[in-house]
């Protein structure tokens, strides 16, 4: 089977506006070659990132109706809080506004001046909340995980011989082990059902809790339902419940596999722990039935998770990135391979040898990508990574471009359509050129730094 149709028909639709290459050229220019300087009504298919930019179903929006306002005791909260449990069997379920709100309260408690907390990888959100309470974040993912080329099933697995020494090293001042599922930062990579359990394994053998990060939990268990021995036959409730079983707590975003545009959830099993979380979301967020969020997104997101789980949904999700990053590699466009769960991510240094890594492949690239196709990707490299406190610059570990694909929210015409202007971009990719700063921030210079393009 070549097709795999999207198991969806579209009832609502929103228009995109067509664009010119040269009304492209202008708004480019305007933007100081900046992709987050642009509106989104000037791009064609926005691929900047996958969070909160899904489509959701006639059945959520039916949801959204019936989200009962009240401040305390809503309906809405029993079922999101009944259906959170369905598929991790928490005691507590806290609900914030984002993911990062869950973050922020969970160090606010945990971290802290002089301790550690490791994890496959951090995301930089969770990593940002752990260094604001003045702790240090570890990242110990298997040497695999580092390499674009690397074929390994599960990218994202823990080195947990790492982990056991690095516990063993830092002992009391470590409150915690996060695992992230999947790995974002390093490319949507799964974390096996069999990896997941060590790492459970090894928090307990430091008597610690074991926190899972779980904002892409359904994709993470449809990877190891396809790759990982014994798991085929087994529904996807069944792996997420044993990705789950031991582990103390959960931080998650709905914008994510929740296909929600905004909410997310703390989760814990310790009473005192999630009495603590509790009298700080009062402060940050809401009261405990509501959070961060009104009835009707608690609504949305319960409604959410029932459909996320769809192996239908699933099959087709994975296979859209699959599509689009076997196509790049047949077209001699290099990829981080496997393809991971949510995102395609092009190896920009290695596409364009010509380009130093100081003059910013991955910028070049997704500039001329929205130039060419009206794409909108992001560089992950280094202009985001690059720059260091003391202002001198060094090349990050790689220069990437992540297409990252909204969930439900384009077709496979819009696929080929992008696929079809990259194979334009490879034939006359030795004329494109690097870029300079003219313009940078002293901190986070991605989002708001100038560039022109080098003569
Ligand atoms: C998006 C994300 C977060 C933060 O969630 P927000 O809802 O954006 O605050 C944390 N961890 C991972 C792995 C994520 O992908």
């Amino acid at each position: 089977m070549n097709t795999i149709i999207e198991p969806f028909r579209i009832k609502t639709v929103e228009p995109i506006r067509m664009t010119t290459v040269a009304e492209r050229e202008t708004i480019l220019h305007k933007a100081d070659y900046n992709l987050f300087s642009i509106a989104s009504r000037d791009v064609l298919i926005d691929l900047l990132t996958d969070s909160g930019t899904g489509a959701m179903s006639t059945k959520q929006w039916a949801a959204i109706m019936q989200g009962d306002e009240s401040y305390a005791g809503s309906p809405s909260f029993d079922r999101f809080e009944s259906t959170i449990q369905n598929l991790f069997p928490f005691q507590h379920i806290i609900p914030t506004h984002q993911g990062r709100a869950a973050e922020a309260i969970l160090f606010s408690i945990l971290a802290g001046n002089g301790k550690v907390i490791p994890s496959n990888t951090h995301f930089d959100t969770t990593r940002g909340n752990i260094e604001a309470t003045g702790a240090e974040a570890h990242d110990l993912v298997i040497e695999e995980g580092k390499d674009p080329q690397n074929l390994h099933p599960f990218k994202g697995n823990m080195d947990i011989a790492k982990l056991d020494s690095f516990l063993s090293e830092h002992g009391k001042n470590v409150p915690c082990v996060m695992l992230t599922v999947t790995n974002n930062a390093g490319g949507g990579q799964p974390v096996s059902l069999e990896n997941i359990r060590a790492t459970r394994e090894m928090a307990k053998k430091y008597g610690l809790p074991f926190i899972i990060d779980a904002c892409r939990f359904a994709e993470n268990a449809w990877f190891i339902k396809l790759r990982e021995k014994g798991q085929q036959t087994r529904s996807i409730t069944e792996i997420v419940r044993d990705m789950f079983e031991g582990a103390d707590g959960m931080t998650m975003s709905a914008k994510k596999d929740a296909f929600a545009n905004i909410g997310g959830w703390l989760a814990l099993n310790d009473d005192e722990l999630a009495e603590k979380a509790r009298t700080r979301l009062i402060l940050t967020e809401g009261f405990p039935t509501y959070g961060g969020l009104a009835g009707r997104d608690l609504e949305a997101i319960a409604q959410g998770l029932e459909e996320i789980i769809d192996e239908d949904y699933l099959r087709y999700r994975v296979a859209v990135n699959q599509y689009i990053g076997d196509r790049l590699h047949k077209m001699g466009v290099p990829v981080v391979r496997p393809v991971g769960g949510h995102a395609v991510f092009i190896d920009a240094r290695a596409f364009l040898p010509h380009i130093d890594p100081l003059q910013y492949p991955g910028q070049a690239l997704s500039c001329e990508m929205y130039r060419l196709a009206g794409v909108r990707a992001c560089e992950i490299g280094t202009v985001m990574f690059g720059r260091k406190p003391d202002g001198s610059e060094e090349p990050a570990a790689m220069d990437l471009v992540r297409l990252a694909i909204p969930r439900r929210t384009y077709t496979q015409s819009h696929a080929d359509y992008m696929l079809e202007r990259i194979e334009q971009i490879v034939g006359e990719k030795d004329k494109l050129r690097g870029m300079r700063i003219k313009w940078e921030p002293p901190a986070m210079r991605h989002f708001t730094a100038k560039f022109e393009v080098l003569t």
